[in-house]
């Protein structure tokens, strides 16, 4: 799902008195290593045969598999949809079970739906729209949920049932056994509800013309995951925290008017039945076109479908296997274009359906994203597998396997603005992206949404650089810096289940992503980061990987040991602020007390040249040698081995360093991080510097470090590109008082 991210834009600069605040945390008393690169032995499962220490899955690992084969209709004139579903569970696991599970999605829209209860709820006044204060104060609730008519086993006997709000238990009457297969059958009905005025992510949306765009996922009852990490996955469904799903294989009969276009998951069976030779002949020629589009439905022809209606019907038959879902979208309001796209010497479909309304931006963009996206998520992951992507105009911004429904509609005109462009190419970036994470690397949507909403929105905001390298992603390190260094108490650690947080977006999407962005860019490097990130993914396609699997994964295939990142970015609610505490200047004299104009001509000579010994380090604060200058022990020594250095090595000495500072660095912020140091010279020339974050291994609120240079350093300049989310940056610079470095700086927080 896309999450709008309004959230952000009204805080951009924060008042920086917020976070001048002195280190708080202080070193507990006792044994408890509180160190923050201590291992994570203490959050991570053991690992065992299912799911080993490397992050792979084991010998032993084992999925459910589940098979579907439905027939479904469509009951335009009613907007209802029935369906008659067999189900094959596998039970491969090693467990005897002794009940299945089974997802009722629908059911967060039945009458008696405890969604509504627990939302809180005000009497708003003034109203926003006279249409809300109807639909909240005078409608009746409208009823969405599932009729179950009947639920029966192979042999037609009744199977003894219960039905837990969006769950359902089916009471098995002997346990089933490991390796045995268990077939049952459901019949059902629902009214599909209008998403555009009663939400959710699936629905139709009624046009003036009289005709619906219908939307269709989470319609029928899908089984639970059942795995040895959360045994059965049957936390309920409130709206918000997605969904958990095994692997099958789909056979799927959709039964519409006549005179609709569909797409759906998996391919289809009958074109002869449901396609004119016309549209035919132009997907043939689009599975030939790799760089524009082909029309199989022009706007023309959509027009002239949408003004007539149908009487008769049609039945479009899909198959799909190894998909963890199966969704649809169906109207005769749809154009339809399609174009194929070069993955690793195999063609694949990127197509898109959508209705006259998304166009002209539809039409020029909408194929062509889903295209870019699939190249863009196989280069960093896998080759896509599937044989096509699809993007349905719709609304909002979902994902199912093979297809997804988004947003991005023109004003009635045709124009639009950049910002609703950039929005429609984000969506479709991001809802193709997620056919990679979930669809086929298959996390736990329900319990870990950063899993697979972090995941995508990362290479999402790679691919959509890669489309634009312009592209405003608001997936950056420094999009992040409101969210982490706002109010504590309505922030919550990634590693949170996600119908229970406050600030769901940044939570699950913004931060996931900033973070892994912040790792590929800045912690690995792109070469480690893309290996270890490929390698977690090929580990667990078609496969369900826990968050223990990823980070293992990133660490054995780097040599990186990351407990720290993850320990700080998803376990806590930690920021980064890293500061230059303070800076000393320290050099070579004899003479301690010589005025500033000695000292400056002393900085133009060699050390070789020194004409008498060296005596005296001083230190020098802001150009002013402190009276307390001290003698430096071992000068001594230092002399005599000047003294025995041969001519050859006496010359080199030209190149000794002979300005010497000592910098402190502060870290007010509860997160350790790389320091990243821009340093500039007297002449002008500019050097960067990255420290690892273990350089504060040992003292995590300062540590001190000596730069020695033959030309005078004029400022110090931390995170000069914003890459570590620092949340307070007017302690970054050093001159604090210098305007050119840190205005400089400042431009830099502002773009
Ligand atoms: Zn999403």
């Amino acid at each position: 799902m896309r999450i709008l991210k309004y959230c952000f834009l009204s805080v951009i600069f924060i008042s920086t008195s917020l976070f001048a605040q002195e280190p708080t945390s202080t070193k507990p008393q006792g044994h408890t290593d509180q160190n923050k690169f201590r291992q994570m032995k203490d959050l991570l499962a053991t690992p065992n045969e299912t799911r080993t220490a490397s992050g792979a899955p084991g010998y032993k690992y084992t999925q459910q598999q589940v098979d579907y084969v439905m027939d479904i209709r469509l009951d335009e004139n009613t907007s209802q949809i029935f369906g008659d579903e067999k189900i094959t569970y596998h039970n491969n696991s090693k467990d005897h079970l002794q009940y299945l599970w089974i997802q009722l999605d629908q059911n967060m829209r039945a009458k008696d739906s405890k969604t509504p209860d627990v939302k809180e709820e005000s009497f708003k006044t003034p109203f926003n729209s006279a249409q809300s204060f109807t639909k909240n104060n005078l409608q009746e609730r409208f009823d969405g949920g599932f009729n179950i008519e009947h639920v029966k086993n192979d042999n037609g006997s009744d199977l003894s049932y219960t039905i837990n709000q969006t769950m359902m238990r089916i009471n098995l009457a002997k346990p089933l056994a490991p390796g045995d297969t268990f077939k049952f059958e459901i019949k059902w009905w629902y009214n599909v509800n209008n998403h555009v005025t009663q939400g959710g992510r699936s629905g139709y949306e009624a046009f003036p013309d009289g005709n619906n765009t219908y939307v269709i996922a989470q319609f029928f009852p899908r089984l639970c995951v059942y795995n040895n990490v959360e045994g059965w996955q049957n936390m309920q469904f409130w709206g918000r925290s997605e969904f958990a799903l095994e692997f099958g294989n789909y056979d799927v009969k959709l039964t519409v008017p006549a005179d609709h276009k569909m797409e759906a998951t998996g391919e289809l069976q009958n074109p002869k039945d449901v396609l004119t030779k016309e549209q035919i002949k132009r997907f043939e020629l689009a599975k030939k076109s790799f760089k524009d589009p082909v029309f199989i439905v022009t706007q023309e022809e959509a027009e002239a479908a949408e003004k007539q209606r149908s009487t008769k019907l049609k039945t479009w038959h899909f198959k799909a296997d190894k998909v963890r879902d199966f969704a649809f979208a169906t109207s005769r309001k749809f154009l339809w274009d399609a174009m194929a796209v070069d993955i690793n010497g195999r063609s694949v479909m990127a197509i898109s359906l959508y209705s006259k309304e998304g166009n002209p931006l539809w039409e020029e963009h909408s194929t062509r994203v889903v295209a870019n996206t699939l190249e863009e998520y196989s280069k960093l992951t896998f080759d896509y597998p599937y044989s096509k992507a699809v993007s349905v105009h719709a609304e909002m911004g979902m994902e199912y396997p093979m297809i997804c429904f988004n947003y991005g509609r023109p004003n009635e005109d045709g124009t639009y603005s950049e910002r609703l462009k950039r929005g429609m190419i984000g969506v479709i970036t991001h809802e193709v992206g997620h056919n990679f994470f979930p669809m086929i690397v298959n996390s736990d949507e329900r319990q870990w949404t950063w899993m697979d909403e972090g995941l995508n929105s990362f290479v999402e905001t790679l691919a959509e650089l890669d489309y634009d390298p312009n592209y405003i992603t608001g997936n950056l390190p420094k999009d992040i810096v409101p969210y982490m260094g706002g109010d504590q108490s309505n922030i919550s650690p990634i590693m949170s289940q996600g119908d229970y947080v406050h600030q769901f977006g940044p939570n699950a999407y913004t931060k996931p992503a900033a973070g892994l962005y912040m790792l590929r860019q800045t912690i690995m490097g792109p070469e480690l980061f893309d290996y270890a990130f490929r390698t977690y993914s090929q580990r667990w396609m078609f496969k369900h990987p826990t968050p223990a699997d990823f980070f293992r994964s990133m660490e054995d295939a780097s040599a990186m040991d990351l407990d720290w990142f993850w320990r700080g970015w998803f376990y806590t609610t930690d920021y980064t602020d890293i500061g230059v505490k303070d800076v000393k200047q320290y050099y070579l004299t004899d003479k301690p007390t010589e005025s500033a104009k000695e000292r400056a001509k002393r900085f133009k000579m060699d050390l070789a040249d020194y004409p008498g010994r060296f005596i005296y380090y001083a230190e020098a604060v802001n150009g002013v040698i402190p009276q307390d200058a001290k003698s430096a022990s071992d000068f001594a020594e230092l002399n005599t081995y000047l003294e025995s250095l041969s001519p050859e090595e006496k010359a080199k000495l030209k190149e000794a360093p002979k300005h010497f500072y000592e910098v402190t660095f502060e870290k007010p912020g509860g997160l350790v991080m790389p320091i990243i140091l821009e340093i500039t010279y007297e002449d002008g020339t500019i050097e960067r510097k990255k420290y690892p974050a273990e350089i504060w291994r040992y003292n995590e609120f300062e540590v001190k470090k000596v730069f020695k240079t033959n030309k005078a350093i004029t400022s110090f300049v931390i995170d000069p590109d914003l890459e570590t989310a620092d949340v307070d940056t007017s302690n970054n610079a050093w001159p604090k008082d210098d305007a050119t470095a840190f205005s400089k700086f400042k431009e830099k927080v502002k773009g």
